[in-house]
Order: C-alpha cells, then sequence, then structure tokens
C-alpha cells in the first residue's frame, strides 16, 4: 500500500473505552483530543465514559473537539487508538483495512494472528526502536516510570514500619533499607521514589552501565562480579536491554542477592529480558531467610516473577512472615497521569504521518521507527526482525 490512507483525507479517529479487567487508561485525553481534531479534517469519536477512571470526563473531551459515540463508533474507526490489545469481543467491531495503535504486544503470536485475521494494520508500540528521536514516543519508558514510582508507594503501605529515620521523644526508628534489582527506567524511578522517602538504598543490575546512574541517585551499587570475557561481553546487552546471562554468573548474583535480601527491609524487583521469561533473582529459600515483615514487589510477575513464590494479582504472606506482592499494572493505578504520558506518546507517534495542523495524513512506512513497531499489514503478520 502506497502513502495514502485509503486515498481519503478524512479520517474518522477512534478512541474506545478500554475493557480488559483492570485497565483504567485511555489512549487519549483532552490535550491529544485538541490536537488530533484541532485541522478540523479528522473526526475524533471517544467512547462514552473512556476517559472517566483516567478522570477525564466526556464533557472534557468534547470541549476538546470530540464527539462521544459508543464503542462500535470507536471500534469501526480508521484510525483507533487503544492501551491494550483489543479483546476477542472488540476484535470483530474492527473495521478491515483500519490502523490500530497500541500495546498490542509483539511477541503474542497468537494475538497478533488475530488481529491480522481482522485485517487491521497494527502498531505496537512497544516495539519502538529505543533511538534519541523515539524518546518522546516510548510507552515502556513511561509507563514503567510509573510503575517504579508506584512498587514503592505499595511496599510503604504494605510494610509496617516507617520507611525514614525519625527521632522522636519515645525513640528512634532506623531508616528502611531498599534492595532494588533490575535498574532501567523503573528501577531508577524506584531508587529515586524510596530516596524521598528517606530509605537506605542498594541496587543492582546485570549492566554495568547502569552503576553510576545508581551511585548519582544516592544509592549503593551491590557488584556481582564477571569472570570470564564472555560475561562480561553479555552483561553490556543490546539496544539498552539486557541478554540473558550464563548459569555460572546467575548463580553468583544469586549467592550475592541473598546476603543482601537478608538484611532488606523492602526489596522491589524489575529485572526483565525483552521475549523472554524473566530472569529469577530471589529464590525460595532467600525469601525465607529474610526477616518477617519485609516486603518484596515483584514487578516481573507478568513475565514469570523474579521472585519464587511471587504470585500473579496476590499479596501473599509467606510462612516466615514476608509479604510478596506479585500486582500486575501497576500503571493503571496511577491512571490519571499514566493516560496523560501515553496519549502523549501515542501523538507523537502518530505526528510522524499526520500533520495535526494542515491534518495531511501520509502513513511513514519507510520511517524506522514505523516500520519497527508495524507488527500486522493488510491481514499479515510481520515477521519479526
Ligand atoms: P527492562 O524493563 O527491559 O529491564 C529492566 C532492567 O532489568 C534492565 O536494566 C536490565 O538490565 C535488568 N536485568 C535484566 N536481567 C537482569 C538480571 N539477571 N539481573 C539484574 N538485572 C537484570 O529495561 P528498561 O527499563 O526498559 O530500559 C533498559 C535501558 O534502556 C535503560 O538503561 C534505559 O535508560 C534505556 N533506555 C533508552 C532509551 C533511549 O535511548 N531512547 C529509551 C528508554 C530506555
Amino acid at each position: 500500500m502506497g502513502g495514502y490512507f485509503l486515498g481519503i483525507p478524512a479520517m474518522r479517529i477512534g478512541v474506545p473505552r478500554e475493557t480488559r479487567p483492570g485497565e483504567t487508561r485511555v489512549a487519549a485525553t483532552a490535550e491529544t483530543v485538541k490536537k488530533l481534531a484541532g485541522s478540523g479534517k479528522h473526526e475524533v469519536v471517544v467512547e462514552s465514559g473512556a476517559g472517566l477512571r483516567s478522570a477525564v470526563t466526556d464533557a472534557d473531551f468534547q470541549a476538546a473537539g470530540a464527539r462521544i459515540g459508543t464503542a462500535q463508533d470507536t471500534l469501526g474507526a480508521d484510525l483507533v487508538l487503544k492501551v491494550r490489545m483489543p479483546t476477542e469481543g472488540e476484535m470483530p467491531q474492527l473495521k478491515r483495512g483500519a490502523l490500530l495503535i497500541g500495546l498490542l504486544n509483539p511477541f503474542d503470536a497468537t494475538g497478533l494472528q488475530a488481529l491480522a485475521n481482522a485485517g487491521v494494520t497494527g502498531f505496537a508500540l512497544e516495539a519502538l526502536p529505543r533511538i534519541t528521536r523515539a524518546q518522546s514516543m516510548d510507552v515502556l519508558s513511561s509507563q514503567a516510570n510509573i510503575a517504579g514510582y508506584k512498587a514503592v508507594i505499595i511496599a510503604a503501605d504494605e510494610y509496617g514500619k516507617f520507611v525514614p529515620m525519625l527521632m522522636t521523644a519515645a525513640g528512634t526508628v532506623k531508616a528502611a533499607r531498599v534492595l532494588v534489582l533490575g535498574v532501567g527506567v523503573a528501577g531508577l524511578q524506584a531508587i529515586a521514589t524510596a530516596k524521598r522517602l528517606g530509605a537506605v538504598i542498594e541496587a543492582s543490575d546485570v549492566r554495568p552501565s547502569v552503576k553510576d546512574q545508581v551511585e548519582s541517585l544516592g544509592a549503593k551499587w551491590v557488584d556481582v562480579p564477571y569472570e570470564t570475557d564472555e560475561e562480561k561481553q553479555i552483561a553490556e546487552g543490546v539496544g539498552g536491554y539486557a541478554r540473558p546471562m550464563p548459569p555460572a554468573w546467575m548463580q553468583r548474583q544469586a549467592g550475592i542477592i541473598a546476603e543482601r535480601a537478608k538484611q532488606m527491609d523492602i526489596v522491589i524487583t524489575t529485572a526483565l529480558i525483552p521475549g523472554r521469561p524473566a530472569p529469577k533473582l530471589i529464590k525460595a529459600e532467600t525469601v525465607a531467610a529474610m526477616k518477617a515483615g519485609s516486603v518484596l514487589v515483584d514487578l516481573a510477575v507478568e513475565q514469570g516473577g523474579n521472585v519464587e513464590g511471587s504470585q500473579l494479582d496476590k499479596i501473599a504472606t509467606t510462612p516466615n512472615g514476608v509479604k510478596l506482592v506479585g500486582l500486575t499494572n501497576l500503571p493503571a493505578m496511577v491512571a490519571t497521569d499514566a493516560s496523560a504520558l501515553y496519549a502523549r506518546n501515542v501523538l507523537n507517534f502518530l505526528a510522524l504521518s499526520l500533520n495535526v495542523k494542515s491534518g495531511e495524513f501520509t502513513l511513514a512506512r519507510d520511517d524506522e521507527i514505523v516500520k519497527a513497531t508495524l507488527v500486522c499489514d493488510n491481514g499479515a503478520v510481520v515477521p519479526r526482525g
């Protein structure tokens, strides 16, 4: 297909209400709708109630230039802006030939095949390349930032003591000791948030480049030494992402982390390797050796978890009194800001193809950012390069 979208200059841009359980975010806000509708060329239709859980009312959307419609009005649009992959029920409502932008999970082959069968051209924003030009569209960063913040807030809430050190007339309270494992976007924000609460923090990651960032945030780096050149080379990762480490390094790491974890009050784990199960960083015996009242928040639980025993969408207490938090979709718990940032990411991505002032739309197929995110193209799944 060439540059022009169905050869039609005017599109209907649809923003459905997210229907997956617990999904409170929305793919557009009044701020982004104003820009999308600003040229007067395109009609923006928002499903009634779509923004309510993110504190954007139908009236706000209308004031920004949107029409309020039904699920079918929005899912059947020429360009559909979503947060999550359409559900089985939503899929048949998509229009063949429509464009769809969202968190479409580029590693979910079954989901992508269903999308391809629906005849949709889909862009998975998780697949954005980590290049400077794509930073303003980087949904993984914007949402991981929020998850890292919320993980600390949840941990502090589940922890039965103060986080900061306090000197009171009734005696002194010690500062909580926090360990952050995996220091990408979420981990860095977890360190920064725990610091603001007054915790004493240690952190570790497989990528050696992270050490300086950890120390500049006032946390102590927990070093897991490399014993071979191969280990060192794998640890550098690719494109900003980690790679699976050899078993010998993982074993060394487990030993060091087990020792540190016993001293900790709060542990936040965020370690991920794209397209693979999350690395196991904390063994069951380490959890069993931790102090009663300690809290572990496992942000990788959806990918199998960094902590042995953490359970999906549950807060469990072990026999030795350690709380294992396996809650998922933490950004949805900070829905207003999560939606505001996500909607801006979507708008910035769209701006590669859409001139918001003139309304001219030419799908930027040759742009490396657009190319990298294209997962389904007119009825076929695009093989990942
Ligand atoms: P991620 O969510 O994929 O992983 C989280 C962290 O887990 C990473 O730091 C990773 O190294 C770590 N990890 C993986 N396996 C581990 C193990 N066995 N032990 C310990 N830690 C382990 O990563 P992310 O947060 O999306 O970001 C990764 C990097 O990319 C960051 O340095 C970030 O600053 C960078 N980034 C760059 C851009 C850009 O330039 N456009 C945009 C976003 C992020």
